[in-house]
């Protein structure tokens, strides 16, 4: 987790001149940053959260850093410790997206804002502004992919394909952003015939992976392998929402799947053992997020925040990052209103170009044949 991002790719620390530059008279020293992330057993939260502290600190401020094993109210407990130590400013990255409403109700009587973090929180006017990745592009990407890679168009139906779903935490609010991009990019061909899903698994909360566990996700995919394929049924595509039901499915599908043929498997995020994965040729491609974009935009927010701006697309001109990023007032609404969000635009990784974006770039370093963050 020590990703170092080329300058020309908005390295954390090359973002923080042109903040400096904008307003001289910054960073207040002493400010406090609480920073809840959800797990350390899902690769990138590892990442995301040291490039918070790492970049939060390196202009001046401290940072509170907690990890709630995926437990929800672990998550609370944690942020009502933040809230009682004074943070100034709370980056919340959501268990449950709906389970906060209570914790961020104290939040707001002690007059510290929250940034949610890659989730978006609902049910609670406490959150000022949603940082993260274009979600349901991401989900659009992966079923883009899917087409392009079998080469599917709408009035030809004299081949068809079997296709298996595997989405995400259904308390995670972008788990289901990522599903609807893909199913939509999809259902076309669903609607024509052209792709069928022999367990007639569709609906979300039959797709779904409560806290994105692998094993759960695999021991899934066996189930579905022995009572839809154990008979010779051809499994053509896993579309799968992220790396780490990803992974579970390609284990699946390396012990249990009978047919010859290569299952096109999607993700997301560049996990290291998808990576590996990617350049063995068992899973067909990640959507990948640059995490340390994400942290940059949260950290130049937070400060102009905390300076007492109402930060808006401005601040995007103003920062001077290197990378792609919206202003969006329109998509995110977290049942209390829309939450204003800056967007990081998502890119597609495969064996073809796992070299230049993930390598070249500096996120990942080469070790042996596999990348290492
Ligand atoms: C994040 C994904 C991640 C998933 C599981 C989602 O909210 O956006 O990047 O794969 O959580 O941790």
């Amino acid at each position: 987790s020590s990703a170092s991002p080329s300058a020309s790719s908005a390295a954390p620390t090359s973002s923080a001149p042109a903040s400096d530059a904008a307003s001289p008279s910054a960073p207040a020293a002493g400010g406090k940053i609480g920073v809840a992330m959800p797990t350390k057993s899902l690769e990138r939260w590892n990442r995301d959260g040291a490039f918070l502290k790492k970049q939060f600190e390196a202009q001046g401020y401290t940072v509170e850093l907690t990890y709630s094993d995926n437990d929800a109210t672990k998550q609370v407990n944690d942020i009502e410790n933040m809230i009682a130590d004074k943070v100034d400013l709370l980056v919340i990255a959501a268990i449950d997206s709906q389970g906060l409403s209570t914790v961020l109700k104290d939040a707001v009587d002690a007059k510290i804002p929250a940034i949610a973090y890659d989730r978006l929180i609902m049910d609670t006017s406490a959150v000022a502004y949603y940082v993260s990745f274009d979600n349901y592009t991401v989900g659009k990407l992966q079923g883009q992919y899917v087409v392009d890679t079998l080469k599917l168009d709408v009035n030809d139906k004299s081949k068809t394909y079997n296709i298996e779903f595997t989405a995400g935490d259904p308390a995670d609010n972008n788990a289901r952003f990522f599903y609807q991009g893909a199913y939509d990019v999809l259902k076309p061909f669903l609607d024509a015939g052209i792709l069928k899903v022999p367990s007639g698994q569709i609906a979300f909360d039959q797709v779904a992976t409560p806290k994105w566990t692998t094993a759960t996700a695999m021991n899934r995919f066996q189930n579905i392998l022995a009572s839809f394929y154990s008979s010779g049924t051809q499994l053509d595509v896993a579309l799968c929402s992220n790396d780490s039901t990803s992974l579970g499915v390609t284990q699946a599908i390396q012990s249990d799947y009978k047919g010859k043929n290569t299952v096109v498997i999607t993700g997301q995020d560049g996990d290291e053992a998808n990576l590996a994965n990617i350049i063995d040729g068992k899973q067909s491609m990640t959507v990948y997020k640059a995490v340390a974009n994400e942290a940059v935009v949260t950290v130049d927010l937070g400060i102009a925040m905390l300076k007492g701006e109402k930060p808006d697309g401005a601040l995007i001109d103003k920062s001077g990052w290197k990378f792609s990023c919206t202003f969006d007032t329109k998509t995110y609404d977290n049942n209390t209103g829309i939450i204003p969000s800056y967007l990081l635009v998502p890119t597609v990784v495969t064996i073809d170009n796992l070299q230049k974006e993930l390598v070249d770039t500096g996120y990942y370093k080469m070790d042996g044949k596999y990348p290492k963050a």
